[in-house]
Parts: structure tokens; sequence; C-alpha cells
């Protein structure tokens, strides 16, 4: 379980996080919706130190942080461990091929054996449909194909909990597909993730709870079934409407 209390991340005198409390439950999709600029990509950042807030508390199991003193590098390091990020821009190891992209985690950071970690990885790439592929190298692969490499990578970690910042968003509609029906898999499979998406009929379909941020601020924090339906909330109406 991650959970969050009282963040505040301001960037110069623009709060683009204000008091922002939360719970994200392990074996549970989050899906984050919310207008350009509501701070979706701040808080996900958040959850892994990529982005480190003035004030609030971030509680990962059993791992603690006080953001109003300074951070020790094992927490960091280990918080870093626990949440696995998927970027938008792929971000794979342009020198190194598909096998090697993911094995790279697993054997600098969780010290696997090299069989062992090219196990953990051929299993992995080819539930994303990238067995064939070990040898490529990401120049060789179509955008929707690196981004299915860079889950794989992501969880071969074996994190407690995977974010995804957008991670469709680079991709033409068919590519899209491909990285999305894995998402949604892995989604019936109970792992625990945080995806930022524009893409409602995905959320819809996979996702367990809905978060909408507005300005900075929780506007709605729920059953996807809820958000969907609560059509009575004029600024989520004018939401699903501006992108439907
Ligand atoms: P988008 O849908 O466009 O990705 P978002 O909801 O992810 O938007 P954030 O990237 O979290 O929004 O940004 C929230 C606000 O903070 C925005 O107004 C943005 O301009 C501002 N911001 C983000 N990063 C920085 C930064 N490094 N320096 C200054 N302002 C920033
Ligand atoms: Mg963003």
């Amino acid at each position: 379980m991650i959970e969050i209390k009282n963040i505040k991340k301001s960037y110069g005198d623009f709060h683009a996080l204000k008091d922002i409390s939360l719970t994200f439950r392990t074996g549970e999709t989050t899906v984050i919706v919310g207008p350009s600029g509501s701070g979706k990509s701040t808080l996900l950042r958040t959850l892994n130190l990529l982005e480190v807030p003035e004030s609030g508390i971030l509680k990962n199991g059993n791992l603690e942080v006080d953001f109003s003193s300074k951070i020790s590098k094992e927490t960091m390091m280990a918080i870093r461990k626990e949440t696995a990020m998927v970027f938008q821009s792929f971000n794979l190891f342009p020198h190194l091929s598909v096998l090697e992209n993911v094995i790279e985690g697993p054997l600098t950071v969780l010290k696997l054996s090299k069989t062992e970690a090219t196990a953990r990885a051929k299993n992995l790439l080819t539930k994303v449909g990238l067995a064939d592929k070990l040898d490529h190298y990401p120049d060789q692969l179509s955008g929707g194909q690196q981004q299915r490499v860079a889950i794989a990578r992501a969880l071969a970690m074996e994190p407690d909990f995977v974010l995804f910042d957008e991670p469709t968003s680079a991709l033409d509609p068919e590519l899209e597909a491909e990285v999305l029906r894995v998402l949604k898999e892995l989604a019936s499979e109970k792992l625990s993730m945080i995806i930022v998406t524009h893409n409602l009929d995905f959320a819809r379909e996979a996702a367990d709870r809905m978060l909408f941020l507005e300005d900075g601020k929780v506007g709605f924090d729920g059953p996807t079934k809820d958000f969907f339906e609560s059509t009575t909330d004029p600024r989520i109406a004018r939401f699903i409407n501006s992108i439907t």
C-alpha cells in the first residue's frame, strides 16, 4: 500500500499539489485523469521521489518519508525499487538489446544471477508478445514494441507498484491498442498500477478506481463506475465531454 498525507509541492510560487492525501491499495489499478497542468505527473513522480514536495508524508509498505526533513539515500533507493516508472517516451537504453534492457536492473540492482535475470526477462518479454525480438535494438522496434519492452523492464524489478505516465500518448492508435491490451491483462492479474492517461475507454475497462485531479487538488476519488456515472458533478461531466 502507498499512502500520502498532506502533500504540498510548489514550483516557485505556483502550487502544483495543494495538500493532497490519498491511499493506493495493493492489487488495484488506479487511473489518474484531469486537465493539462492539474498535477498528474507531479503526483505520480512524487510517489517514486522523482519530485520532492516541500511537505507531507509518503508511506510505502513499511518505508516512510517525511518531506519536511532530509530523505536518506537508503530510503530513497528502497522506495524507487518498489515503484517502477514507465514513461511516455519509453526511455530504453539505445545501446542495449531488448533482452539486455530488461536484465539490466535485475542484474545491477537486485543482484540476480545472469541465468535468473535472463529467465525472468524472457518470461516477461513473452508475456508482452516480444519473445521473438530479444536481440533487437530499440531503434529496430515500433513505438508500441518499445513501450512493451519498457513495461517488461519495469516488471522485471518486481516492484510493489508500477507507475505509468501517459504510456500511450506518443503512439498511433493501432500501436496504442497493443500496449493497452498488455495493461488490461496486467490489471486483470491484479498487479498494483497507477496510470495517468487521457484514454477514458481504457480507464472504464481497466481501472478499479479513478482519481480526477483539478488545479492541484483531488476532485474525485472513487470506484470507476461512480466516476463515469457521477455526471451530476458538472466539472467531471465537462472534463469527460472535453475528451470524448
Ligand atoms: P499534462 O496533462 O499536461 O501532462 P499534468 O497534469 O501532468 O499535465 P504537471 O506536469 O504535474 O501537470 O504540472 C502541474 C503544473 O506544474 C503545471 O502548471 C506545470 O506547468 C507546473 N510544472 C511542472 N513541472 C514544473 C517545473 N519543473 N518547473 C515549473 N513548473 C512546473
Ligand atoms: Mg503530465
